[in-house]
């Protein structure tokens, strides 16, 4: 193991190895330690294994944080376009799949064997399957105690990521060097992760469970338009995902199954064309079939289309459209993509992801409280935070 270099970047992730390859081509030597066996692995299982490593429309307001200004500098300094310039260099084939997200058209390993040839080719090392006991100050920058030794370096890349899927190694690392060092973390919870509901709720939609549909999932003022899908423990698809980052427990959020149909409209039409119609039929048209049956049931209408009032097709079309419904949770850590909250970026500096009040020490990536939507943002947030800190150190 490589003792003493400029730079030590603790965490092989999509972060650390864009910022190692950055700092590497500067002329630093740089060493990457990380306790998984494989580099990269969030990037291998990321976007169905496709990966979904960029969105060419992301700008600061696809970005959740305290202070909402802080991304600005590092996206406009590595942006998708650099990305992508990367992987096209390495006859990467790639393709936009809805939405400006990008994926391979082959595989995620795709992404991390460009990773590994970048930092090779910038001269970085890196050691695998190590532990980290300890880091310390040292008089020519820091030392970190690990399983295979010390090492030192004048500058320390703190890269390991969120809480989310502990089971492949997520810990909260940083969060603790970063208490370690006297800088604020500022509350931290899963997001984009699929929502639960009670065990009443949950039973009556049962019959639901499988059942996709493109949807507007509102909360407050914000809103996603994108698939809602019904599973056996509430309520999940890239519509919810992305409203749960917004969602806080015991809040409501609103369903709307057709936002941008007239469904009342529809309904006075259905039931002046055929009044014998069973509003199940009629609701039918418009929304997948066992959808409209649940929910002419959960309104308790009853009866032909003939048989039904305006104040009643109002009410089936409001049950349609603005549907209140209160998670019970959510399915935490265990699912969730990313981690909310992190380091307070009012500790680090938005050039350079240096912590302010502790020269030589950086924080980039997932751990900083920078959260993209879902649609390939949050790598956008590791390669560009990543990119900085290489850029700077
Ligand atoms: C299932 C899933 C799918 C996703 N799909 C997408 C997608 O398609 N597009 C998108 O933009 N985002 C996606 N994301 C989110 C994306 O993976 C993360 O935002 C991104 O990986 C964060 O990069 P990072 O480098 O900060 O952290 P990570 O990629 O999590 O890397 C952290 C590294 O640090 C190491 N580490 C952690 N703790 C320690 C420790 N104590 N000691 C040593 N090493 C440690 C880990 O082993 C890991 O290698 C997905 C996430 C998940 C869970």
């Amino acid at each position: 193991m490589q003792r003493k270099s400029d730079v030590i970047v603790i965490g092989a992730g999509a972060a650390g190895m864009m910022c190692a390859i950055r700092a590497g081509q500067r002329g630093r030597s740089v060493t990457v330690l990380d306790h998984a066996r494989a580099v990269g692995e969030k990037i291998r299982i990321s976007g169905g294994g496709r990966c979904n490593f960029t969105n060419i429309n992301a700008s600061p307001k696809n970005f959740l944080s305290a202070n909402p200004h802080f991304c600005k500098s590092a996206l406009a300094r590595f942006t998708p376009a650099d990305f992508i310039a990367m992987v096209d260099r390495h006859g990467i084939a790639w393709h936009e799949k809805t939405l400006g997200q990008l994926f391979c058209n082959n595989s995620a390993k795709d992404i991390i064997v460009m990773l590994l040839d970048e930092m090779r080719a910038a001269g970085a090392v890196w050691h695998l399957g190590v532990e980290i006991s300890g880091v310390e100050r040292s008089e020519g920058g820091f030392r970190v105690l690990t399983s295979e030794g010390i090492c030192e370096a004048a500058s320390l890349v703190i890269a390991t990521g969120g809480k989310s899927i502990p089971k492949m190694g997520a810990t909260g690392f940083a969060y603790r060097i970063a208490e370690q060092f006297g800088l604020a973390v500022t509350e931290t919870r899963p997001g984009l992760v699929p929502l639960t509901l009670d065990p009443i709720l949950l039973e009556s939609i049962a019959p639901l469970s499988g059942i996709s549909a493109p949807a507007e999932i509102r909360h407050g003022k914000t809103a996603f338009r994108e698939a809602l899908l019904f599973t056996h423990r509430g309520l999940s698809g890239p519509a919810i995902l992305q409203i749960s980052s917004y969602w806080r427990e015991g809040d409501a959020i609103t369903v709307d199954i057709e936002p941008d149909v007239d469904v009342t409209a529809h309904l006075k039409k259905a039931k002046q064309a055929n009044g014998r119609q069973s509003p199940q039929t009629a609701l039918g048209e418009i929304v997948p079939k066992r959808l409209a049956q649940y929910i002419v049931e959960r309104e308790a209408i009853s009866g032909n289309m003939a048989d039904l009032s305006d104040k009643l097709l109002a009410k089936l079309a409001d049950a349609v459209q603005n549907w209140s419904v209160r998670p019970s949770g959510s399915e935490g850590y265990r699912t969730a993509e990313v981690t909310l909250g992190g380091i307070d970026t009012s500790a680090l500096d938005s050039r350079s992801m240096q912590a302010k009040a502790v020269p030589g020490l950086y924080f980039i990536g997932e751990c900083v409280d920078v959260t993209g939507w879902l649609g390939g943002y949050n790598f956008q947030w590791a390669w560009a935070s990543g990119f900085a800190a290489g850029e700077a150190l």
